[in-house]
C-alpha cells in the first residue's frame, strides 16, 4: 500500500533537501512497497520551528474549542479505523484484526484526552492569609516530541500525542521508518478534524533524525518507546540537552502458571499472548515459569493449540499470525532458537518447520516454536527476543517463580495464573513489575489508567497516558493573590519580613 512517503510540517507534505531515504517493505511477500524521506536537521527544524509558531495560538485556544477538534478527530478516527488498519497491517505484517485491535486501544486515549477540561482543574485554597488566596495552574510545556517504535506505528503514537495535544502543546512525531505511513494518515485526520497547521508534525528517519530532535533547544520534552538500549539513550541524550523526558524500553514479559490453575485457559493464554502479532508486542509473553507438576500437561495443551494456528498475510481474513517485520529481525529471532538448543534447552515446537503459505516464500515467515527446559542463564531467557517464541521455565513453586521474575533486569508486564486468591494477592503485592494480570495474560491498562513498566523497562518517572501522561505534558504554576478590598485595607508601611500567614 505503501508508495512514496515524506514528512508532514506545518499542515501539508513537505519534502526537505534531504535526499536519504528508507525502504519499506510488505513483509507477507518480501518485496520492496515504498520508500520514506529520512529527515536531517534540517527538516527537524522545520518541523519545530513550524510547532514551536503554532503553540501562543493553541495554547490560548479556549477549553472548549480544543475539545471540540479532539472530538472531529475521534469521530473522524473512528470511521478511518478499517482504512488505517489496512495499511498498518500492509507495512507491519500482523493481521488486520490485531491491526484493528490496536487503533481501537489508540482510540480509547483520544476518548480520554476528550476529557481533558476536567483533567487540567488546578487547586484553590481561600483565605492563606488574610485576604490572600492561592491556586495552582496546570500549563503546557511548548513543543514537545514524541518517538515510536515500528510495532504498533498507530497505537503507540496515540498514547502520546492526543494527551499532549489536548493539554496545549504542539507535537513533533517521528515514527519507526519500518511502518511509517500510519503517522500521515493521522495527521491528515487532524488537519480534517480543524487542528490549526503546526500543532501536529510529521518528521520520518532514523537516528539522524532522532539526535537532532534530542539536541533541539525549542524541544521542551521527548517521550519515547522502543527498545531498552535505545531508550537508555534517549534518557541520557534528551535529559543533557534539559528536557523533560520518558523513556519506555523493552521487555521480558512472564507468565507464571501455578498447579491450581485453569490449564486450558493457561494454554489459550500462552498462545494468544506469546504468538499473537507474532510475539512483537511489548506485552507479548515471552517467558512461561510453570511449576513443574503441570509443566508437561502444559505443554501438551500449548503444543494442540499451536498445530491448529494459521498463519498467513495480514490482509487474509484467515490468518491468525503474520510474517515477521523484517527479513534480519525474522533471522535474529530464528537465531534464538539455534543458540538455545545449544546452550541446553530442547525444541518442543520448532516454528521453522510450520507451512509458508504458498506464493509468498520469500515473506519474513517464522511459525510459533517453545523451547523448553529453558534456564535464566541462557541467551534466549536473558534477552528480549520479541518474536514468536515461547520459553518454558519449569520452577519448584511460587517463591522460585517469584524469584525468577524479580530476578529479570525487565519490568514490563507479567501475568499469574492460578485459582488461589491468596497467591494472586501476595503476586500483586511482591512481584517488581509495572503491569500485572491476575488470570489476563496482556494486562495493558486502560486510557485512564497509565501504561508503563519499572526497571530497565522504563527511564524516566512518568509512564503513558492516564493522570501520569497529563502531568507529564503539563507543568504547574502555583499563584498567591491579595485584591485589596478598600473597606479593609491593612494598615502599616513596608514591611521587610519575610512573608508569614496571619
Ligand atoms: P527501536 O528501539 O529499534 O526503535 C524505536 C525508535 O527509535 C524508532 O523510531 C527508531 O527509528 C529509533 N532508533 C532506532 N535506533 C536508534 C538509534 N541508534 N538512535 C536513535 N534512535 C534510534 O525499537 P523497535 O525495534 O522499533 O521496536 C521494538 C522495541 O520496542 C522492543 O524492544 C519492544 O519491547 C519495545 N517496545 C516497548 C514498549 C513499552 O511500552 N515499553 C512498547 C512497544 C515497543
Amino acid at each position: 500500500m505503501s508508495d512514496h512517503v515524506t514528512h508532514w510540517i506545518g499542515g501539508g507534505a513537505h519534502e526537505g533537501p534531504t535526499k536519504r531515504t528508507g525502504d519499506i517493505y510488505d513483509p507477507a511477500s518480501g518485496r520492496v512497497s515504498g520508500t520514506v524521506d529520512f529527515a536531517g536537521p534540517e527538516e527537524v527544524d522545520a518541523a519545530v520551528a513550524a510547532a514551536k509558531e503554532a503553540f501562543p495560538g493553541w495554547r490560548d485556544t479556549s477549553l472548549s474549542k480544543r475539545v471540540q477538534v479532539l472530538f472531529r478527530f475521534r469521530e473522524l478516527l473512528s470511521a478511518g479505523a478499517d482504512e488505517l488498519a489496512r495499511l498498518v497491517s500492509s507495512e507491519h505484517g500482523k493481521v488486520f484484526s490485531d491491526a484493528r485491535g490496536e487503533v481501537a486501544r489508540g482510540l480509547e486515549v483520544v476518548d480520554f484526552a476528550c476529557g481533558i477540561p476536567h483533567l487540567l482543574k488546578g487547586g484553590y485554597s481561600e483565605n492563606v492569609s488574610t485576604g490572600v488566596d492561592s491556586y495552582s495552574i496546570l500549563q503546557p510545556l511548548g513543543v514537545v516530541s514524541g518517538i515510536t517504535p515500528f510495532n504498533f506505528p498507530a497505537m503507540v503514537p496515540m498514547w502520546m500525542f492526543p494527551v499532549a495535544i489536548a493539554c496545549g502543546n504542539t507535537f513533533v512525531l517521528k515514527p519507526s521508518e519500518k511502518d511509517p505511513s500510519a503517522a500521515g494518515f493521522l495527521a491528515r485526520l487532524w488537519k480534517e478534524a480543524g487542528l490549526p497547521d503546526g500543532v501536529f508534525n510529521v518528521v520520518h528517519g532514523d537516528k539522524v533524525a532522532v539526535d537532532a530532535i534530542l539536541e533541539h533547544p525549542d524541544v521542551a520534552a521527548v517521550s519515547f518507546v522502543g527498545s531498552t538500549p535505545i531508550a537508555r539513550y534517549i534518557y541520557r541524550t534528551a535529559a543533557e540537552h534539559g528536557k523533560r523526558v520518558q523513556a519506555l524500553g523493552g521487555a521480558k514479559n512472564h507468565m507464571v502458571v501455578l498447579p491450581d490453575a485453569d490449564l486450558d485457559l493457561a494454554a489459550d493464554s500462552a498462545v494468544s499472548a506469546g504468538f499473537g502479532s507474532a510475539g512483537e508486542r511489548c506485552m507479548a509473553i515471552s517467558a512461561v515459569a510453570v511449576v513443574d507438576s503441570v509443566a508437561d500437561d502444559l505443554l501438551e495443551r500449548i503444543g494442540e493449540r499451536v498445530a491448529r494456528l494459521r498463519v498467513g498475510p495480514g490482509d487474509d481474513e484467515r490468518s491468525e499470525m503474520g510474517p515477521l517485520v523484517t527479513r534480519e529481525h525474522r533471522d535474529k529471532v530464528a537465531s534464538y532458537l539455534e543458540s538455545g538448543v545449544r546452550e541446553g534447552a530442547t525444541l518442543a515446537i520448532d516454528g521453522r518447520a510450520h507451512p509458508v503459505p504458498d506464493g509468498d516464500e520469500n515473506g519474513f515467515w517464522l511459525g510459533p516454536s517453545v523451547l523448553d527446559h529453558v534456564g535464566p542463564r541462557m541467551s534466549c531467557y536473558r534477552e528480549e527476543i520479541f518474536g514468536p517464541v515461547l520459553s518454558i521455565v519449569r520452577v519448584a513453586d511460587y517463591d522460585e517463580a517469584v524469584e525468577l521474575v524479580n530476578g529479570n533486569p525487565y519490568g514490563n508486564g507479567t501475568a499469574i495464573f492460578t485459582n488461589d486468591g491468596g497467591a494472586a494477592r501476595r503476586f500483586q503485592n511482591e512481584i517488581e513489575v509495572g503491569m500485572v494480570g491476575i488470570n489476563v495474560p496482556i494486562p495493558v491498562p486502560m486510557a485512564y489508567y497509565s501504561f508503563g513498566g519499572w526497571k530497565q523497562s522504563l527511564f524516566g518517572d512518568s509512564h503513558a497516558h492516564g493522570t501520569e501522561g497529563v502531568h507529564f505534558y503539563t507543568r504547574t504554576k502555583a499563584v498567591t493573590a491579595r485584591w485589596t478590598d478598600p473597606s479593609r485595607r491593612p494598615e502599616g508601611g513596608v514591611d521587610l519580613g519575610f512573608p508569614t500567614n496571619g
